[in-house]
């Protein structure tokens, strides 16, 4: 009724809050997964080995043999905004690494068990600690929550294990495990061409064989082979475009005019984080629709440096969008580059039949 006194307003609890702003994050399994595949990129590993459960709602495991964390870094790791990567504002135009604001795992700590176990080349055993809502917590009621010593390897094991089990609404909302372990798959598979010198595998718990899985020497034509298939790895050409002024180089491989597929396959990262942009694909589309057959498209890597000030990787709190200077500029040098090189390869396999 019009003549009530207004209601309060209220602080909403902080823990209702801190669920929020993880939600926000943390949409599906698969976004949870990319921030640990990131840090442990990060971390400098040579190897990643994921295992998953329920399409990731019942268990998310990423183990690597980066540099590990240190035993007295563990009762903050898992705060908000405690990051080894980011000291000032400032920092953030000049950040080379994929996390910058410390959020992913205080995100993770609010809506799900999070344990981690690491070791750092310095320390004679692994550490072992449970995090709940940011803070240490003890793997049982009544012990201590102090990281726990143990054995282990050099690096850093993350096990995430149902997630959203306190955000029910979310939660119910994940129709198939099968389709969220899809998408990790296509993720994993992503970074898996990417980043050269690492070695891949994700598989489902329990399963003798591996999802994906790529060694860390396979070059970047082998690991699209693997996880694409040769068909497509046969007509690959190398790609590279770069313009001072628009401050930007990429460099990639995409399908020559003698291959084609029913959906276009763009594997983008922008400074080395995959991203989506419906932009590029269009406009690559648009650029190889006069090369292909009707109906046909491509398989395009692209791996697009910008200029880290002229990026604003702060738009979104899931990072999925990145916003940079001059786009209409980049795309069109970068489909110039692709048409003249499919052009060439036109006329060399024109040349090569007629003699
Ligand atoms: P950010 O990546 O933005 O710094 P995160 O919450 O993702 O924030 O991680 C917090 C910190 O935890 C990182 O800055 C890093 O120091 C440490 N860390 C997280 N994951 C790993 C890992 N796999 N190996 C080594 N250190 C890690
Ligand atoms: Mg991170």
């Amino acid at each position: 009724p019009p003549n009530e006194p207004p209601r309060r307003i209220r602080a909403l609890h902080q823990d209702v809050v801190n669920k929020i702003a993880a939600g926000e994050i943390i949409v599906a399994p698969v976004h949870a997964l990319k921030e640990l595949i990131e840090n442990a990129v990060d971390a400098g590993s040579t190897s990643l080995e994921i295992l998953v459960k329920d399409g990731g709602l019942k268990l998310l495991q990423i183990t690597d043999n980066g540099h590990g964390i240190n035993r007295d870094d563990l009762p903050i790791l898992c705060e908000r905004f405690t990051t080894s990567k980011l000291k000032a504002f400032e920092d953030l135009t000049s950040i080379g690494t994929y996390g910058f604001r410390g959020e992913a795992l205080a995100s993770i700590s609010h809506i799900a068990h999070l344990t981690v176990t690491t070791k750092t080349q310095d320390s004679s055993c692994a550490w072992k600690a449970h995090y709940a809502g940011s803070k240490l917590t003890p793997a049982k009621p009544g012990q201590s929550a102090d990281p726990k010593p143990c054995a282990g390897r050099q690096g850093t094991q993350i096990t995430v294990e149902d997630l959203f089990y306190n955000v029910p609404t979310r939660r119910r909302a994940f129709r198939s495990a099968s389709e969220e372990y899809a998408k990790i798959l296509d993720l994993v598979g992503r970074y898996a061409v990417h980043c050269s010198g690492v070695a891949f595998s994700c598989k489902k718990q329990g399963d003798s064989s591996s999802g994906l899985s790529v060694t860390s020497n396979a070059s970047t034509i082998d690991r699209i082979r693997i996880l694409h298939n040769s068909a497509v790895a046969n007509e690959l050409v190398e790609f590279t475009a770069a313009n001072e002024r628009w401050g930007f180089k990429s460099e990639g491989y995409i399908s020559n005019a003698n291959y084609s597929v029913k959906r276009t396959v763009l594997l983008l990262f922008i400074n080395h984080r995959s991203v989506e942009s419906s932009a590029i694909k269009k406009a690559v589309e648009h650029t190889y629709a006069s090369f292909l057959p009707k109906g046909g498209h491509p398989f395009i890597y692209l791996s697009l440096e910008i200029d880290p000030a002229r990026v604003d990787v702060n738009v979104h709190p899931t990072k999925r969008e990145v916003n940079f200077l001059n786009e209409e500029e980049i795309i069109e040098v970068i489909c110039e580059e692709i048409k003249a090189s499919l052009a060439k390869i036109d006329t060399s396999r024109t040349f090569l039949t007629q003699s």
